[in-house]
């Protein structure tokens, strides 16, 4: 079923191909963001995905590393988009987060296909604000795919973004 997977892939590109972030205004994908910020309640780390056109919000998603350590806020989101919505139209959506995405999550967020990514505070940010992080930015990670990248925005709502993580404390560990 090699002939399978290779057409499932040019499918999957050609659509990705249809997601045009630059057609989603800022104020959409700032609505967007507001709800991932909303989430923040427990963790700073907090994602939602929407519908690449409607901007319906489809799925959420909160770190969850206290009870398993690839529980990123982006990857609980992936999970509970396909919960909802089956392990389809990747390239239909896109999905904002609080802090930019690490490699793991990067990774996963190309893997699936996904439309786009917009993240509110960037690696250095998260860095300065005490939390570990890669050196890899998520334009690393998607500069270094050769089979696929996503369209990225960074510095959505970022001065609300910066403010939960510099402001973690408020939250449980
Ligand atoms: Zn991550």
């Amino acid at each position: 079923m090699c002939l399978c997977a290779a057409g499932l892939l040019s499918n999957s590109q050609r659509v990705n191909s249809k997601t045009n972030m630059a057609s989603t205004s800022l104020k959409d994908h700032e609505a967007a963001m507001q709800v991932a910020i909303d989430l923040a309640t427990q963790s700073p780390f907090c994602a939602v995905i929407t519908n690449a056109i409607s901007g319906k919000i489809l799925a959420k998603g909160v770190n969850a590393t206290p009870s398993n350590p690839i529980l990123h806020g982006e990857i609980v989101c992936m999970n509970n988009y396909v919960s909802l919505m089956g392990n389809k139209n990747w390239s239909a959506i896109i999905l904002y987060t609080t802090g930019e995405p690490c490699p793991m999550c990067m990774s996963a967020l190309i893997w699936a296909g996904i439309g786009g990514v917009v993240f509110g505070s960037s690696i250095n940010t998260i860095k300065k604000s005490g939390i570990a992080a890669f050196e890899y930015s998520a334009k690393d990670i998607n500069e270094a795919s050769s089979f696929s990248q996503t369209q990225l925005i960074g510095g959505v709502l970022e001065t609300q973004c910066d403010a939960l993580f510099l402001n973690r404390k408020k939250f449980n560990p």
